[in-house]
């Protein structure tokens, strides 16, 4: 899985240490937002994002609960769950896109004492 988006990859050969991203481009961003992280004092597990791109998330995640509940809520009436399926697909694809891209990132504790 890629340390920078969380896709999953195939990983081709053996050879070496395996990659930790899906391509060239993500150990790149993840490089340079953790040297900002850096520069900033974030500590290991600690992540900068927007706030516009935190609000969305959040909104998205709200919308996600309250499409949750009402499928749960339709369920328990005896509604056809097939019904349900593509508006908690449409929003679950809201949330997923959602999803904020890190500004900075803290050094893992693991890595940080290592250079
Ligand atoms: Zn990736």
């Amino acid at each position: 899985m890629c340390a920078w988006c969380g896709t999953k990859f195939l990983v081709g050969g053996t050879v070496g240490r395996p990659p930790k991203y899906c391509k060239r481009s993500h150990r790149q961003r993840a490089f340079e937002a953790s040297k900002r992280g850096s520069e900033r004092g974030l500590g290991g597990g600690e992540v900068l994002v927007d706030a516009t791109a935190w609000a969305t998330l959040q909104d998205a995640l709200y919308r996600l609960e309250a499409a949750v509940e009402d499928v749960a809520t339709d369920l328990a009436d005896g509604l056809e769950p097939r019904s349900m399926v593509d508006g908690l697909v449409r929003t679950c694809s809201d949330a997923i896109a959602a999803l904020p891209e890190p500004i900075a990132t803290g050094v893992p504790a693991d890595l940080g004492q290592t250079r």
